[in-house]
């Protein structure tokens, strides 16, 4: 039971739905067994905790992993925050939305997507640790803009490392009308 006073309440909650990633990027936190399929909740407990936010006043609930789209029960936990109507916000690589997930997330009255991208095609495969992975995130992040509007951007981690190719793929992606952040 999530018990808040007036003195601590929460406006916003990062809801981690799984550890489990298709990419292997450096500088991921959640460590070296990012690629076991690991489920965090059931579909059931996720909804019970989002009720439980929901009574405690919390307002917004980002959905985040490992990554977002490898938690079987995303779209069903996502809807049902948009139905508590909550302000809804999701972080994703963007590797794994398909067409029917597109769909469905522009269908939803969800805040705001981010796609994370560091680089370059070139850069960023490297830095994410899979081949192909680049054009994957992209190729979501055009789709979900030429469905709906202004809710879906691509988003980085500066470093050292990636601050030149960030800026050709700032670039790039103004050059296609796309956002960064
Ligand atoms: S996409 Fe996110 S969860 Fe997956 S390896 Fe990269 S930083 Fe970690």
């Amino acid at each position: 039971m999530i018990t808040l006073t007036e003195k601590n309440k929460i406006f916003k909650v990062f809801m981690e739905m799984t550890y489990g990633c298709n990419l292997k990027c450096r500088h991921c936190y959640l460590g070296t067994d990012i690629n076991h399929v690991q489920t965090r909740f059931t579909l059931e407990k996720a909804k019970s905790i989002l009720d439980e936010l929901k009574a405690a006043g919390v307002v917004e609930v980002t959905f985040t992993g490992g990554e977002i789209f490898s938690y079987p029960h995303a779209l069903e936990v996502i809807e049902y925050a948009c139905d508590l109507k909550f302000l809804v916000t999701i972080l994703t690589n963007g590797t794994l939305i398909t067409e029917k997930i597109a769909d469905k997330l522009t269908q939803l009255p969800i805040s705001e997507i981010r796609i994370s991208m560091y680089g370059t095609k070139e850069f960023h495969d490297r830095f994410v640790g899979i081949e192909g992975a680049f054009d994957k995130s992209l190729h979501a992040l055009q789709k979900l803009n030429e469905k709906k509007k202004n809710f879906c951007m691509a988003s980085s981690v500066v470093t050292n490392e990636c601050v030149d190719s960030l800026l050709e793929l700032h670039q790039m992606l103004e050059n296609r009308e796309l956002d960064i952040v």
